[in-house]
């Protein structure tokens, strides 16, 4: 016999210690409590669909408030319900850590002469940590290598807090929430573009040199580029380790680099090495300052 269904007890979440600050967070955690590197508030509007993504980012004038908007966005409800889910959940290893479980803003200076564009934030990486590449071992690869050309403070990248600081550089994700298999659909992924196309507007005015991490990247960076009226030379250039490709801003040309993605996929083959990385890394300093490495054995 079965007795009347009674309502599930909601279950207060439990507050663990940041693993570097140590002061004490639910997950997903709550704007504006402190968590290193959170911009937004509690009074930071939340866009609940892609028509509010786009009004919100044409109404931030600069990337801090652009940033405290995206960290709370909820236009997507499968990758909201997943990137909660997944902050509630945990991996084992960092089962007394909380997570950040909200999308993640760029990383990096607010005038960058070189931005990183990769695909998206990884469920025990950067959804963990709260910062782009930070905290798994495709982060490990890049903060490595962006150490060894002098854009990164620190070769290690475990977490929000620890230091770490960009020079002359900002990393971004065209998709900002973690999705399901590393795979955002389509409409989420135009969703997100809105936030992903102001913030290559707002660093026009300074941008050399773009370094595209995988097809993902690639293909973002070209149809952003499109979006805000630049240049992009036709047919559509290919993705490749090496590709390279000038791009006209209204302000000046733009080199695109493609990579790679640091994908354990990748590093753990093989497809990619350290030199490899190292190679595109140096290709994207300015004309006249690159090392060696970035000509040599690089695709045209
Ligand atoms: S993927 Fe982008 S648009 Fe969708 S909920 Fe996350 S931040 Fe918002």
């Amino acid at each position: 016999m079965t007795g009347p269904l009674l309502p599930r007890p909601v279950l207060p979440r439990p507050v663990l210690p940041h693993p570097v600050t140590g002061a004490s967070f639910a997950s997903p955690v709550p704007p504006g409590r402190g968590w290193p590197g959170d911009r937004a508030g509690p009074s930071t509007p939340e866009a609940a669909d892609a028509g509010m993504v786009q009004e919100l980012a044409a109404s931030a004038p600069d990337l801090g408030a652009l940033d405290a908007l995206i960290s709370r966005c909820r236009a997507c409800p499968r990758l909201v319900a997943w990137r909660e889910q997944v902050a509630v959940d945990k991996r084992a290893a960092y089962a007394d850590q909380p997570y950040w479980g909200r999308p993640v803003p760029g990383f990096g200076q607010d005038r960058p002469r070189v931005l990183v564009v990769g695909l998206a934030p990884a469920a025990h990486g950067a959804n963990r940590t709260g910062r782009m590449f930070t905290g798994d071992r495709s982060g490990d690869w890049l903060y490595a290598a962006l150490h060894r050309a002098g854009y990164a403070s620190l070769p290690t990248s475990h977490h929000a807090g620890d230091g770490q600081q960009l020079t002359g550089i900002r990393i971004v994700a065209p998709v900002r929430c973690a999705p399901p298999a590393n795979r955002p659909s389509a409409a989420e992924q135009r969703a997100c573009e809105g936030w992903w196309s102001r913030e290559l507007e707002l660093v026009e005015p300074h941008l050399e040199a773009i370094l595209a991490l995988g097809g993902f990247g690639w293909a973002a960076t070209l149809r952003a580029a499109r979006l805000r009226g630049w240049r992009v030379p036709g047919p559509a250039p290919r993705f490749g380790h090496g590709a390279r490709v000038v791009l006209g801003s209204p302000l000046r040309e733009v080199r695109l680099v493609g990579s790679y993605h640091v994908s354990q996929q990748n590093t753990f083959t093989g497809r990619l090495s350290e030199a490899m990385l190292d190679q595109v890394v140096a290709a994207l300093a300015a004309p006249g300052q690159q090392r060696p490495a970035a000509s040599l054995d690089l695709p045209p």
